[in-house]
């Protein structure tokens, strides 16, 4: 088991398979000319393999491909028929903006992708462009219903920032009630390579539930759903909302789970700035050049790559692994702790969120 100084297991890896990006978001992306890794210094597909069977033996049982933009890397079905096979490993999942991923949904699916989060953060195309710096908002609405239609279980991750796509928020619940598609709402973090992030620029968690509560009405946290007072608990709408409701439960998941009174549509909020989960993170990211890091702002991570390229037998990448685990700093919730939040404390798109 990978246990740490806190008593965490970690139990999910998010797997960067390239830093490059094919959408430069205002809050992730550096501004200007980006500098890429080079081709070499980008762990291969067997690389990847061996980490993630050395990985699974040490207790990891999910895996989310990630990135950058992980559909950049060609051929990244024969990467997910790969990862299934390996022993312990129970779920692979993919976290996208989804331009390219509409067309290769189908071969996804079969060679065993169990579900998808599409990042979407405005319904609006002028906005789509501002934020992203590209005209493709159409495209991933694209993405998302081929997702659907392949049978894949869709999300969406919505990262709102004031000022700039707070005014959708209702919209975006509205979206989830139409579709069926869990909207989840992410709290703005200093992972920014822009230098933009600042503390009044995050939208709390709380600031959503009120803004939904005065426009939809009934918020109710999904573990605690059949306490709803309006449902008529009679109704087959309702029963089918509930057992869906039910799967969709995930107590390891950061995101807290809300419906509304009448069952439709499912919401989440990931307070990663104002209720941090670090006491009950159970993940690990492995960046596309092959460092473990345990923490989303630990840097520069631990170098598994130059093990891997220098001949060292399992058992000893497994130990360093170990060892490594071990010593994951407490989180984001000391830094706030010790008010060291400022911007750019790392660079999502380099290590994967
Ligand atoms: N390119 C893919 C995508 O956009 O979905 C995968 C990589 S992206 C880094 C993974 C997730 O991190 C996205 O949902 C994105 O919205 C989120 N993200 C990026 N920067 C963030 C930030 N500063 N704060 C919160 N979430 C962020
Ligand atoms: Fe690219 Fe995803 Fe970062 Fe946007 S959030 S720049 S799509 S890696």
């Amino acid at each position: 088991m990978l246990v740490d100084n806190f008593g965490r297991i970690a139990k999910k890896l998010r797997i960067s398979v390239t830093d490059k990006c094919n959408m430069r978001c205002m809050y992730c992306m550096p501004r200007g000319k980006v500098s890429w890794l080079n081709e070499h210094d980008v762990l291969n597909y067997n690389e990847i393999a061996r980490l993630v069977t050395i990985l699974a033996d040490l207790g990891i049982d999910r895996i989310r491909l990630t990135g950058g933009e992980p559909l950049l890397r060609p051929d990244l079905q024969n990467l997910i028929v790969a990862l299934t096979k390996i022993e312990g490993i129970k779920s692979i999942s993919m976290t996208t903006n989804g331009i390219l991923f509409g067309e290769k949904a189908r071969a996804f699916k079969a060679a065993g992708l169990e579900g998808v989060n599409v990042s979407l953060d405005t319904f609006k195309p002028a906005r789509f462009k501002e934020i992203t710096g590209v005209n493709r908002l159409d495209t991933v609405i694209e993405a998302i219903n081929a997702a659907e239609e392949v049978g894949l279980s869709v999300k969406i991750n919505t990262v709102v920032i004031r000022g700039w796509n707070d005014d959708e928020i209702v919209d975006f619940a509205n979206y989830a009630r139409d579709t069926g598609h869990v909207v989840r709402f992410i709290e703005f973090m200093p992972l920014d390579g822009s230098g933009i992030w600042r503390s009044n620029l995050v939208y709390t968690k709380r600031e959503m539930i009120e803004l939904i509560n005065r426009s939809l009405g009934g918020l109710v946290p999904l573990d605690n759903f059949s306490k709803c007072d309006l449902n008529d608990t009679n109704d087959m709408n309702y029963k089918n909302n509930s057992i869906k409701h039910e799967n969709q439960i995930n107590k390891s998941d950061p995101a807290t789970l809300f419906s509304f009174c009448d069952g439709r549509g499912t919401i989440g909020f990931i307070p990663s700035m104002t209720e941090p989960f670090c006491s009950s993170c159970d993940r690990m990211r492995l960046t596309s050049d092959g460092r473990l890091l345990t923490c989303l702002f630990e840097n520069p991570g631990y170098d598994l790559r130059n093990m891997l390229r220098s001949g060292k037998p399992n058992y000893y990448i497994k130990r360093k692994i170990s060892e490594n685990v071990m010593k994951k700093p407490e989180g984001i919730i000391k830094i706030i702790r010790t008010n060291a939040l400022k911007s750019s404390l790392n660079l999502m798109h380099t290590i994967g969120g």
